[in-house]
């Protein structure tokens, strides 16, 4: 699946190629799913938020690279603790070109703590720097310091190098409640899937069938025995090209770190 941008005012959908208008319009600007192309291309059948149908490829086209959401002021800070997957000899994942998942994954982290302090939260890290912690250490800090809630960031990786897109994992055991994790993984990948190149839903669905894809639910040591509601961001993959590509540039991980950052503040806003 890709996702394409009407760069028209008004788009009509069609029932079928260059047939019946079925009197639904993509809004100019919006960005739809598109699932397939007629024959010789000039139709594009897509989802778009008013229904789904057969538009004019001709008016379609890449999604603009979106401005970094804003991230509004939060009534209330909290604590946050930001967790870099892996450290010291846990490498974790590496790219084709030797780039590792304990690296990337503490840039990440850092640029996440500046901008959820930039909102006014305080956060506590697991780590700052390139050292080994256990899982079970990592949650015990975090249930030391009273943390409201945790975020772990991860990349990932796979045998097949077409696996891509982000997921949000949440393990309904964690937490002070089942699904207390859900509502925070969802609401941060809400805002991921706004940032161009981040998510695919299709990807994600072959893996959480049982969830509602790329959300999924897991059993995982760090996330259990974190008392506060706690996620593990899976930016990308690593082994994925496109992935590893958009996720090195500094525009994207701004957009990315903005856009968890603002998930946190839409499920603190849900929350009251
Ligand atoms: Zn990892």
């Amino acid at each position: 699946m890709k996702r394409l941008q009407n760069k028209a005012s008004s788009l009509k959908i069609r029932a079928t190629p260059s047939g019946a208008d079925t009197g639904l319009r993509i809004v100019s600007g919006e960005v739809v799913d598109a699932h397939g192309a007629s024959y010789d291309g000039t139709w594009t059948y897509v989802a778009a938020k008013a229904g789904a149908g057969w538009a004019s490829t001709a008016f379609l086209g890449p999604p603009a690279a979106a401005p970094p959401p804003p991230v509004p002021a939060p009534s209330k800070g909290i604590l946050v603790c930001v967790d870099a997957g892996h450290g010291g000899h846990d490498s974790g994942a590496v790219s084709a070109a030797g780039v590792t998942e304990k690296a990337l994954a503490l840039v990440y982290a850092q640029d996440l703590r500046a901008t959820l302090v930039g909102a006014g939260h305080r956060v506590v890290m697991t780590r700052d720097k390139d050292e080994f912690i256990p899982l079970a250490g990592r949650s015990a800090f975090s249930n030391e310091h009273r943390a409201e809630c945790f975020i772990s960031v991860h990349l990932n990786a796979a045998d097949s190098k077409l696996a891509n897109g982000a997921w949000v994992i949440h393990d309904d055991n964690s937490g002070s409640g089942p699904g207390s994790g859900k509502a925070l993984a969802t609401a941060i990948f809400r805002r991921m899937r706004d940032v161009p190149g981040v998510a695919d839903a299709d990807a994600a669905e072959e893996v959480f069938p049982d969830d509602s894809p790329p959300v999924g639910n897991r059993d995982l040591a760090v996330l259990g025995g974190t008392r506060a509601p706690a996620v593990l961001v899976e930016l990308g993959f690593l082994t994925n090209e496109e992935d590893f590509g958009a996720l090195s540039t500094s525009g994207v991980r701004m957009a990315v770190v903005r856009a968890i950052a603002a998930g946190v503040q839409d499920w603190l806003a849900a929350r009251k």
